[in-house]
């Protein structure tokens, strides 16, 4: 299917690894030009090397932490510089797990500020450019545990709430003029983050890696993980021509564990 977003500019946050890279290399494959990012810049530049030659797209690169003020400039200007984006992926990495009792302000401030007021205030500044085109998409990664809580992630639980409570109503606001908004809900792929957290559960129920993963892909009716690869499928087509009429949703990509008839 041809997504008819050739040419376009879009700036994918957190992108040198899991979900964020696979958001990029599948709008990278729809022909659409990157402003990529992450803290880590030699893992950056090989992600972006790695997709410049494969897919022959102009990649930036910006190495900054995303959750700084200075940071979200940073991206901006990038995207100014190649006509503005078209296309917005919001992405942090996510809280540590713990416990209710364990997170005071500084925990809760830090949750807030990457998972919260990033992407909106990202979207604020980008919204503007998006508006005066007559044309737009943002794409915002949150969690499942938006819809269904996780314990351990009470700070991403709670964040990540605030920021899907602003965006549904923005993202109605916003619609009748082009740009077109909306959230998908990751449940567990196999990423960094969730080596991360089977290595937590391994060690806090003093279990073997296997048995930590086996015991997860239980909760899902797929049987598996999810791959970076089909979700950034997901998310390039909500960035495309045809996802024009998908407003304020949040798309849950879980292999079925949240269990409802609806
Ligand atoms: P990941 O594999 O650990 O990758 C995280 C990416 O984000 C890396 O490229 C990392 O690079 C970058 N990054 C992290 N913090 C950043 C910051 N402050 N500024 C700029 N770049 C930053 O994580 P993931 O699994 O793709 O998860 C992405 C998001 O989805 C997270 O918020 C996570 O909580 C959420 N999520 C994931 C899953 C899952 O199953 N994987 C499920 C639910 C929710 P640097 O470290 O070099 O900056």
């Amino acid at each position: 299917m041809d997504l008819g977003i050739k040419g376009k500019t879009a700036i994918v946050c957190a992108s040198s690894k899991g979900l964020g890279r696979g958001c990029a290399e599948a709008l990278a494959e729809a022909g659409v030009n990157l402003v990529m990012n992450a803290r880590t810049k030699s893992t950056l530049d090989e992600t972006a090397a790695k997709i410049r030659d494969q897919y022959g797209v102009t990649v930036e690169t910006i190495a900054t932490d995303i959750t700084a003020d200075s940071g979200r400039a940073e991206v901006k200007a990038a995207a100014d510089a190649m006509g503005g984006a078209d296309i917005l992926v919001n992405n942090a990495g996510g809280p540590p797990p713990g416990m209710w009792s364990d997170w005071g302000r500084e925990e809760w401030q830090a949750a807030i500020d990457a998972n919260m007021l990033t992407p909106i205030l990202l979207t604020t500044e980008i919204l503007p450019g998006m508006l005066e085109k007559g044309w737009g998409r943002v794409v915002s990664i949150t969690s499942a545990s938006v819809r269904t809580p996780i314990g351990v992630l009470g700070l991403s639980n709670g964040a990540r709430a605030g920021f899907t409570g602003f965006f549904a109503g923005t993202s109605r606001q916003v619609a009748g003029k082009g740009v077109i908004m909306n959230n998908i809900l990751p449940g567990i792929h196999q990423t960094d983050r969730i080596t991360q957290l089977d290595t937590a559960a391994m060690n806090a129920s003093g279990i073997t890696m296997d048995e930590a993963r086996a015991q997860r892909m239980a909760t899902i009716p797929a049987g598996r993980y999810g791959t970076p690869e089909e979700f950034g499928a997901t998310c390039a087509f909500l960035c495309s021509q045809h996802a024009g009429f998908i407003v304020g949703q949040n798309i849950l990509l879980d292999g079925g564990a949240f269990n409802s008839s609806f």
